[in-house]
Order: C-alpha cells, then sequence, then structure tokens
C-alpha cells in the first residue's frame, strides 16, 4: 500500500537542480515534505530551481539547497544532525554528450556517491529509505525486447556509453549489497527515456534536440536512418512512479522498470515532432552517423511497475509534446 504522503517527512534528493529532481523536489513540497537539495550544477541549471531558492527563506518553505559534489562523504556538506527519512538518489549527467563530456564524474556519482550516501545512512540513520536512479542503460543494446527487469541486459563493458551504464549497474550492485548484507531498504528505479519541461535544450536528448531545431526552423538532425525506437515518458508520469516506488511496503530491495511503453521510430519521432510545431512547411532531415553503441530498440516491459506500484503512465506522447513545447517557447 501506498502511504503517498511525505506530510513531514525529511527528503534528501540530490541532484535537485536537474531535469527530474526538480520535478521531483516540487511534488515532495506538495506533499507537505521538508525537502534538502544538493547539486553541483555539473549538468543542471539554476533555473531548474530559481523558483525554489527564491522562497528558501521563507520559513513555511520546506526547501533547503545545498551547492555540493555529493561523491564526498555526505558529512562534509550536510549539517550535523541531518536524519532523511527518504534519500532519492538522482544526480548524475543523463544525456550519452553530458556523460561522455564527463566520464569520471559521472562513474564517480553513480557508484561512490551511492556507497558514501549508503554508508553514511548505515552509520546516521538506518531505517531511512534509499531510492537510486537507473536507467533503461543497465540493458544496453537490448537482445530481448520489451526489457523486463529479469534481463540482465547486452551491456559494452568498455564502450564509450559504459562510464554511465557500467556505473549505473555498479550501483545497483552497491544498493543489492547493503539491502542484502547491512539491511537497509534501498530500492531501484530503472528509468527510461524521460522528457518534459525544464529538459535541458542543450544536452542533445532526441526531443530537445528536435524542439530546439524546429522552433529555429532549422533541419532536424537524425541519426542513422532513424528506424532505431525509443519509448519516451512524460515527466510527471515519471514523478508519480518515483513517489510511489519510495513510499509502497514492502518493497525493499526491489528494482522496477518506469517508463512509457509506446514506442516510437526516432524518425516518426521527428515526423511528430515537426507537425506540431512547423505543420504547414515540409521536414527537412540532417542525417548524421549513428554514434557508437546507440541502441536499436528500448521499451520497458511494465507489468511489475502496474502489479505493484498499480502504475501506468498517463500523458500522451502528444499531449506531453505540447506541453514541452510550450515551455520551450517560453525560454526563448
Ligand atoms: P540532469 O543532468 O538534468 O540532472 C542531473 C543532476 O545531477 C544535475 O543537476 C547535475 O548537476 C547533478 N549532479 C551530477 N553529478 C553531481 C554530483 N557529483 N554532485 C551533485 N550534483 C550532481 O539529468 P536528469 O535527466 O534529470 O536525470 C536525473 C537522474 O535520472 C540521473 O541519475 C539519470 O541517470 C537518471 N535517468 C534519467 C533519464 C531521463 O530520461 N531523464 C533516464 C534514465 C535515468
Amino acid at each position: 500500500m501506498a502511504n503517498d504522503s511525505f506530510q513531514d517527512k525529511t527528503v534528501l534528493v540530490t541532484g535537485a537542480a536537474g531535469f527530474v529532481g526538480s520535478h521531483l523536489v516540487d511534488a515532495l513540497l506538495a506533499q507537505g515534505a521538508k525537502v534538502i537539495g544538493v547539486d553541483n550544477f555539473i549538468t543542471g541549471r539554476r533555473k531548474n530551481i530559481e523558483h525554489l531558492l527564491a522562497g528558501q527563506s521563507d520559513s513555511g518553505s520546506g526547501f533547503s539547497f545545498i551547492e555540493a559534489d555529493v561523491v564526498n562523504p555526505p558529512q562534509e556538506y550536510l549539517p550535523a544532525g541531518t536524519q532523511p527519512d527518504f534519500v532519492l538518489h538522482f544526480a548524475s549527467p543523463a544525456s550519452p554528450p553530458g556523460y561522455q563530456a564527463k566520464p569520471i564524474e559521472t562513474y564517480l556519482v553513480n557508484s561512490l556517491a551511492t556507497h558514501n550516501l549508503l554508508q553514511y545512512l548505515l552509520e546516521t540513520h538506518p531505517e531511512a529509505t534509499f531510492l537510486f536512479a537507473s536507467t533503461s542503460e543497465v540493458y544496453g543494446d537490448p537482445q530481448v525486447h520489451p526489457q523486463p527487469e529479469e534481463y540482465w541486459g547486452h551491456v559494452n563493458p568498455n564502450g564509450v556509453r559504459s562510464c554511465y551504464d557500467e556505473s549505473k549497474r555498479l550501483g545497483e550492485t552497491i544498493c543489492g549489497v547493503h539491502h542484502r548484507d547491512f539491511g537497509l531498504d534501498t530500492r531501484i528505479v530503472r528509468i527510461f527515456n524521460t522528457y518534459g519541461p525544464r529538459i535541458n535544450p542543450e544536452d542533445g536528448r532526441v526531443i530537445p534536440q528536435f524542439i530546439k531545431e524546429s522552433l529555429a526552423q532549422q533541419p532536424l538532425s537524425l541519426h542513422g536512418d532513424g528506424t532505431q525506437t525509443r519509448s519516451y515518458c512524460y515527466v510527471s508520469d515519471l514523478v508519480e512512479g518515483i513517489l510511489k516506488m519510495a513510499t509502497t511496503e514492502g518493497l525493499a530491495g526491489e528494482t522496477i522498470n518506469l517508463g512509457n511503453p509506446d514506442e516510437h521510430s526516432i524518425k516518426e519521432t521527428a515526423e511528430i515532432i515537426h507537425q506540431l510545431i512547423n505543420p504547414d512547411q515540409e521536414l527537412r532531415l540532417n542525417v548524421i552517423p549513428l554514434p557508437k553503441d546507440d541502441p536499436t530498440r528500448r521499451k520497458p516491459n511494465n507489468s511489475k511497475a502496474q502489479r505493484l506500484l498499480n502504475w501506468t503512465p498517463t500523458v500522451t506522447f502528444e499531449e506531453g509534446l505540447r506541453r514541452t513545447i510550450e515551455h520551450f517557447k517560453t525560454q526563448e
């Protein structure tokens, strides 16, 4: 049963200035939580949390922000005596260009930061719930379709994406060890491609890239022939799933896919976005080589999330795109 209220709970959110992290903070505050957000702005943006920083000094705001690198032991950046009821570890570069530009920072934040946060809980507050933001990239270029949680994946351990894929896999291992061997309540969400307002238009992910190019009346950058597929989840659906995963009883040690199974080829994605932004114009494509180790298909098997969380995404692709496009227009 989900106790979907965070009323008066203390929640530590790492990566709070990021795309997903900032939406999580908004949702947690709306449920009455006291949120400590931590971020070092390696890929996040201050503007994602400006509305929260502005209210930080109000005693009732419930939000406090710490600019710090979460790879360091939490004792070094958290106020003494901090005992979070929940830790949502969302800090990590997430886009392929983003993590490939910062490979060491990426593997450290998914591995060493996960270890340090869990060791901190072990010492200070072992009753807390720890939720790790893993990724569909742990499935690599999957040979099973759609991907269920039991699938172990098909990952290149020494490829251009491995600083991310393999460190997320190690992060999962670290959660498993702290649950099995030390009794902590660790939980893992494997997030599939998510989009929405506040996603960084410059970070190279396909939806912001196509929206940015369409709004600028430029040809859309298509990798390869565009037959590779992705399944896109709107951010409010993802946040709802994450909060349910954190609060549903009896899920310590569990791993759950969170994504929208509505699958589209990249070419089709370009066509839909073009149609929403420039319906009277002909679609122009700028075909560029497929990046190395680019997965050919990605689609979550969501049956475990449906069964255990009673969660299923509800925002359609077109509706989510409309909201995202409107947001991008206000950012120009
Ligand atoms: P994002 O880059 O927008 O946000 C990540 C945030 O983490 C940024 O604000 C960044 O500055 C911060 N950060 C990174 N390293 C840090 C460190 N050492 N110390 C403090 N802060 C640090 O990315 P996002 O899309 O919001 O992704 C959030 C999480 O969800 C990541 O863990 C990512 O791997 C995971 N995820 C996201 C998606 C997606 O489609 N958005 C898919 C799968 C997994």
